[in-house]
């Protein structure tokens, strides 16, 4: 039926031209939870030509690139699974979109063209997150709304939630999935749908929308953050995991099956922080070495401060709230506390006194024995 329809459409679109009649018109893509062959597009961010950003030594494109090869032989194993991906090496797949103007949103729009081609029945989306400060962390799925097409919305949002859900097994953060709508005004002609319904703000989400094909966008962790990177970026084992875990989230939404003779990926053993951790096990010995004894001390940084850092922005609001309340209260306190201190003022008083009346004293006593002595020396005289 699906066959017949594109046929049609496929009449409609040599006759109109219009790139994207075909997709418009097109009925929501199969859940193929109804039986049919999944057709799933794999597609790793950005390429050699259009690069993604870079943190901790991790190169996003590489990386993204190995995560999506390990996650096609691994949904390979599953009957009924047709995995393509819109690259399978570094280079651009789409080499009218180098040189030109805007050629990495030509590219986005390239990839999900050629996933609407093959009728793919979700667009899966492979990314690496990364911000300006190192604090952000964990995975997050950006998810399509449910404007335009509910179905397609509906597919991106339940599918991405089983992801990231398992991407969090990981001990990554569950970020959970976002919606991001488009910003109304600029470009209003992409920031709307058809339907003048707010259109999703990422290119390869709106123009798969347009399509009527679920996508989503796998941030599936930060390169800007230090935990993430050891955890699960800068290792193969770490790359292998997150793929392996998109599998697992993808397996549990369709209800997939293990093709027969076929074993699931058995997940890498990635609680050790690589290299950073396996260092210095090996090396207890020899103790004089200065590096040994830093580099647990780093790990330690990398894992604490995500905690301390939430914990010490009220603490730090507090203590600013606080003295202006301490001032307040501290100038009644010394106006009050004078009294209550000790009167040395008193006995220094006291001292005094008694000096000077010894001394007033001794004075008069001399007096009177000289008057005394002068009176027995007169007596004398
Ligand atoms: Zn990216």
């Amino acid at each position: 039926m699906k066959r017949f329809l594109v046929l049609v459409m496929a009449l409609v679109l040599l006759f109109t031209g219009t790139e994207y009649a075909l997709a418009d018109n097109e009925t929501a893509s199969a859940n193929t939870r109804d039986g049919g062959e999944l057709v799933i597009m794999l597609d790793p961010g950005h390429d050699a030509t259009h690069g993604g950003a870079v943190g901790g030594g991790v190169i996003e494109q590489q990386a993204v690139l190995k995560i999506g090869l390990y996650l096609r032989d691994e949904l390979n194993k599953y009957e009924n699974v047709k995995v393509y991906m819109t690259r399978e090496g570094m280079d651009c797949a789409f080499p009218n979109t180098i040189g030109v103007p805007e050629g990495s949103k030509r590219c986005n729009e390239a990839r999900v063209a050629y996933a609407d081609s093959v009728e793919a029945d979700v667009f899966i989306a492979l990314h690496l997150n990364s911000y300006t400060n190192s604090t952000p962390n964990g995975a997050i799925v950006y998810v399509q709304n449910n404007n335009f097409s509910p179905e397609a919305g509906k597919i991106s949002q339940e599918l991405g939630q089983c992801i990231v859900n398992r991407l969090a097994e990981l001990g990554l953060k569950n970020g959970g999935i976002f919606q991001k709508g488009s910003a109304a005004d600029t470009r209003p002609e992409e920031y709307y749908y058809e339907d003048g319904s707010i259109a999703d703000y990422y290119r390869v989400l709106r123009y798969s929308k347009k399509v009527h094909m679920p996508a989503m966008i796998i941030e599936h962790a930060f390169l800007s953050n230090p935990s993430d990177v050891a955890l699960v970026l800068s290792s193969e084992d770490g790359l292998k995991a997150l793929a392996l875990k998109d599998a697992q989230g993808i397996v549990d939404y369709y209800g997939l099956t293990l093709k027969e003779g076929c074993v699931a990926g058995e997940l890498p053993d990635i609680q050790q922080v690589p290299e950073t951790q396996t260092k210095p096990s090996p090396e207890p010995e020899p103790q004089p070495e200065p590096e040994s004894t830093p580099e647990p001390e780093t790990e330690i940084e990398t894992q604490i401060p995500e905690e301390t850092e939430t914990e010490m922005i009220p603490e730090e609001t507090e203590k600013v709230e606080e003295p202006t309340e301490e001032d307040t209260t501290a100038d009644d306190l010394d106006a009050s506390s004078e009294p209550k201190e000790f009167p040395w003022g008193g006995i220094v008083m006291l001292v005094v006194m008694f000096i000077a009346g010894g001394i007033g004293g001794a004075v008069g006593v001399r007096y009177y024995l000289k008057k005394q002595s002068a009176m027995h020396k007169k007596d004398e005289e």
